[in-house]
């Protein structure tokens, strides 16, 4: 579309963003009666923001196979007879929410997540976006069984790509504008009102007026400087997972107007990602540089030493923290290592052709190949690794099964097997940044408050861009959750504020 079309646009509501918070946000406003329109700083070929590169992990509450049926609705029978979804209440996803924030999570923002969550499953499916059982990700199938382990039972069928493109229909099919290559740079106000946006479209600057504005637009994980300036020291070498333009630039748009900064600043979610990827994503691979069956294995540093507890948990549990301290080991890399014991748990991502991967028929075959790795260390390691496994209690993946190692320096506390049965396979990963932590606040209607305490009439923020959720880690699934209910959240208000905008002027024109 020209930039004279641009130029003549007077919406109601202005989304600022392509991604799942954004789309939901859109139409949802479009839903509340809004007239809608979405900007978005990429060109149509790499839409949908890191929600694109995603592969579908969706949380949400259900209390048994009944609510999974209301939103899958076409389960076949083996589904339905031969896998055990268990249940995962609110409280569950609640305990999951304080136990991996260290009970910092944003107690209203947490509940508003949580107790939407099932609605919004329900509401995301409902807009055309496919579910099924996430079957082999998220359950193993022992004695003849799949049990879910984590929670996560339906993921978003297709993954991020499948999402997004069934979120664009609905948009589309609702006539919701979308202007591409078109980055919002400032808000427009009058007072302390935001009354619209200012673009760059096509080589020019674009005012654009609209009564309500939701910022949707992500956080700052792509943009080096801002990762070193607030996660600190190596991140700016990180690689990035996904888009390369979540630059911070919602944030920085929300503060020029005295929007309250919450949340983490100085975390992120993070996880171990293949040495050779790319700077940023690469949407022909999508997820699959990242590498999350180390419970299985071993993880070791260039010294050749284990320096975390693969086992501590659930790969859910613990992957988003455990990615960031890989750049606090020597070169900033290390190898995830297994036997042919557990191949057959790992999970596609680790038989893409674009892996870095060693494999040999020899411990010490193996630690030859481990490039930087101190090789002697390496067979020392797993040596004592192998005489300190439990191997008396039972090995199952699909629950903490306890089979531990004891007295090392570093313990693995659950799924402790062995290394002793070729061929040995091993992996380089480093750091890949999914998103950052930080974010402004918003109170439990999605608008955004200033720094002392009250509300920026007419602005709203969805997605990444909410802070105070996320703190240290993180729970799988979670982030394309918290965007779909925030973003409806926020479209819905900002369409209400829109209507209240035309009464009053209505009554004001009357008086
Ligand atoms: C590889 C990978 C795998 C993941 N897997 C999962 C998963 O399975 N489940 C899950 O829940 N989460 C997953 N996540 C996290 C999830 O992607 C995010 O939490 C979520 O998609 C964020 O949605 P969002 O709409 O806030 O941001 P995004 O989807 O990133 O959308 C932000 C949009 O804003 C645009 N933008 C930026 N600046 C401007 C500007 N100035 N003007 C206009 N537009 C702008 C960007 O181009 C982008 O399109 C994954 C992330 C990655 C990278």
């Amino acid at each position: 579309m020209s930039a004279s079309d641009l130029s003549q646009e007077k919406p109601d509501v202005v989304v600022i963003g392509a991604g799942n918070a954004a789309l939901c946000s859109a139409i949802s406003a479009h839903e509340n009666g809004a007239n809608v329109l979405i900007l978005e700083a990429a060109p149509l070929e790499r839409r949908g923001g890191n929600s694109h590169f995603t592969g579908g992990a969706f949380r949400f509450a259900y209390n048994g196979i009944e609510d999974l049926q209301e939103i899958c609705t076409d389960m076949t029978e083996q589904e339905i007879n031969e896998v055990d979804y268990g249940t995962y209440t609110e409280e569950q996803f609640f305990d999951d929410m304080f136990e991996l924030t260290k009970f910092r999570t944003d107690p209203d923002l947490c509940e508003i997540l949580v107790r939407n969550s099932f609605e919004t499953a329900k509401w995301v499916s409902r807009q055309g976006v496919k579910l099924r059982p996430g079957l082999g990700r998220q359950a193993f199938k022992v004695d003849g069984r799949f049990k879910f382990w984590g929670g996560l039972a339906l993921h978003i069928w297709g993954g991020g790509p499948d999402m997004m493109k069934a979120l664009y229909d609905n948009a589309e099919s609702k006539r919701i504008r979308i202007y591409y290559e078109t980055p919002a740079v400032s808000l427009l106000r009058s007072g302390n009102r935001v009354v619209g946006v200012i673009a760059q479209h096509q080589g020019k600057t674009v005012e654009i007026p609209a009564k309500a504005v939701v910022l949707a637009c992500g956080s700052f994980e792509s943009n080096p400087q801002m990762r070193a300036q607030y996660l600190g020291r190596n991140w700016d070498v990180a690689k990035v997972r996904g888009t390369q333009y979540n630059m911070g630039a919602g944030l920085r748009m929300a503060m020029e107007c005295g929007a309250r900064p919450h949340g983490n600043w100085s975390g992120c979610h993070s996880v171990a990602w293949d040495v050779n990827a790319p700077p940023y994503g690469d949407l022909t691979i999508g997820d699959q540089f990242q590498k999350h069956n180390y419970p299985f294995g071993i993880i070791v540093n260039s010294n050749g030493e284990r320096y975390v507890d693969e086992g501590a948990n659930f790969h859910s549990h613990t992957y988003a923290k455990y990615g960031g301290i890989i750049l606090e080991q020597p070169d900033m890399n290390v190898w995830q290592v297994f036997d042919a014991k557990v191949a057959h748990l790992l999970r596609s991502e680790y038989r893409i052709r674009r892996v870095t991967k060693a494999e040999s028929d020899t411990l010490e075959g193996l630690a030859g190949m481990l490039e930087g790795v101190d090789g002697t260390r390496f067979l020392e390691t797993v040596k004592q690794f192998n005489k300190a496994c439990k191997t008396d209690i039972p090995f199952n993946p699909n629950v903490l099964d306890g089979r531990c190692t004891e007295g090392l320096a570093v313990n693995k506390t659950n799924w402790a097997n062995p290394l002793d049965t070729p061929p040995y396979h091993a992996y380089h990963v480093t750091t890949g940044v999914t998103f950052t932590f930080g974010g402004v606040k918003v109170t439990t209607k999605a608008e955004i408050e200033d720094q002392y305490g009250g509300m920026i009439p007419g602005l709203y923020a969805a997605g990444e861009m909410v802070g105070g959720l996320f703190y240290n880690n993180y729970a799988s699934g979670t982030g394309l959750m918290s965007g779909a209910v925030f973003g409806r959240l926020a479209g819905k208000n900002a369409a209400r504020f829109a209507k209240e905008c035309d009464s009053a002027q209505s009554a004001t024109m009357a008086d």
